[in-house]
């Protein structure tokens, strides 16, 4: 099924090693995923053990093929509310919620109110160790929290006037903070005692993107960048999302590491893509504009073995290279829209051309496309999406085998064209 790429190497002046990949070769590193996530806690989440132990492997894979590998490291911040919040007097009151980067704690404590509580003047009659109660409004939940913690509060209890909410500190905070409604707000004001429980993650965390480039230099020192992310979830080990398109790109570099392409050809494999695609963001960050503009294109690889797939082509420059491939295989694809959800953002921000695959995710296979592909229609393309069920047994390897030979010839492709015309 996949001895499409020969076709390929006749274009090459130098030959890129893209003959097929044997799927066998991807799913070894991908059982490699599977155990850094076993003997870490389940995950391999970013800033965490799973994770990090994941970037070593990719890291000595990479070394033992003789590339120089760069580590790059960088913070973010994490948050997760790990059990709902508890807000007690006499009895406990509903509608209460955790605000997202709020602190963890079990704090007991007279609550006193400090109006809007932006200023320090809001504080100026608070006593250390109370419980601050705010008002919503006229500055950020940052500010708030960082007044409270100014003046002593053990924690912060912020009310609207209109009814519960959800709000966001922003970064992470060290004492509890409790979005509440009036009514609550005001009972609580004028109890002598209240407790407050949060169980969250919430910290800054570090972590860092592995890039390893292959030889090749062309005169207008363009290079082709292919990324995937390496961190999955922490609810679970991430094997489809996104061992698979990490496992891919990585067998990949193995393969074109006695190559010297025309083109160069740079990966990365980014950390912290699930907190808010943190790793790609930081690498774009920190790019000279020339070193921007060196980037003909990036392919970026998010989940290509989804059990009840369809083919994915993201809209944009490498379209057409991906529509030849699998016209020639007889296999259906589609145009994907780029709806900002993965590590091609902040490249494509930044005004580089974006592209790459993708076999689903929660979404719902339609009945159209489970024609077209087969399938359940009605089922999600990923049945276990951010779910500790993402194991090895959720990867299908045929569809596995398709998206490497996509990727492999799509970069083929750029690789031996100097410079790719598009369109
Ligand atoms: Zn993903």
């Amino acid at each position: 099924m996949l001895t499409h790429t020969t076709l390929v190497l006749g274009l090459l002046a130098t030959p890129v090693p893209v003959d097929p990949i044997p799927v066998e070769n991807v799913l070894t590193h991908l059982r490699a995923f599977q155990a850094t996530a076993d003997t870490h806690g389940g995950s391999r989440v970013a800033g965490r053990p799973g994770h990090d132990a994941s970037a070593r492997y990719v890291a000595a894979r990479l070394r033992e093929a003789g590339y120089t590998v760069e580590l790059q490291p960088f913070t973010f911040d994490f948050y997760r509310e790990v059990a709902p919040a508890a807000l007690s007097g006499r009895h406990r009151f509903r509608g209460v919620s955790t605000m997202h980067f709020s602190g963890s704690g079990d704090v007991t404590g007279r609550p006193r109110r400090a109006g809007l509580g932006c200023a320090e003047q809001d504080y100026r009659r608070f006593v250390r160790g109370r419980i601050a109660v705010v008002r919503r409004g006229s500055c950020s939940f940052e500010v708030k929290a960082q007044q409270a913690v100014k003046a002593g509060a053990t924690a912060l209890i912020v009310v609207d006037q209109k009814g519960p909410f959800k709000g966001n500190a922003n970064r992470p905070q060290p004492i509890p903070v409790l979005a509440v409604g009036k009514e609550v707000g005001a009972r609580v004001a004028g109890l002598r005692r209240v407790r407050v429980v949060t169980r969250t993650e919430s910290e800054t965390r570090r972590t860092y993107n592995v890039i390893a480039q292959t030889p090749g230099a062309r005169p207008d020192g363009k290079v082709v960048m292919v990324g995937a992310h390496l961190d999955s979830r922490f609810e679970g080990p991430g094997i489809n999302d996104n061992g698979t398109g990490a496992a891919a790109i990585l067998e990949l570099a193995l393969r074109m590491a006695g190559a010297r392409p025309a083109t160069a050809v740079r990966f990365a494999w980014w950390s912290a893509e699930e907190e808010g695609l943190y790793g790609s963001k930081h690498y774009v960050a920190k790019l000279t504009p020339q070193e921007r503009q060196s980037i003909e294109v990036y392919l970026n690889v998010d989940m290509i073995g989804s059990r009840n797939h369809t083919y994915g082509v993201y809209k944009g420059a490498s379209e057409r290279f991906f529509a030849r491939y699998f016209s020639r295989l007889h296999l259906p694809y589609h145009t994907a829209d780029l709806n900002g959800a993965s590590d091609y953002a902040p490249f494509s921000d930044a005004d580089v051309q974006v592209g790459g695959l993708f076999t689903g995710g929660k979404e719902a296979k339609t009945k159209a496309e489970a024609i077209l592909y087969g399938g359940t229609a009605g089922k999600p393309k990923d049945p276990c999406y951010h779910k500790a069920c993402d194991t090895m047994a959720n990867v299908d390897h045929e569809v596995l085998a398709v998206s490497t030979g996509a990727i492999a010839e799509v970069v083929a492709r750029y690789v031996s064209c100097a410079p790719c015309r598009v369109n």
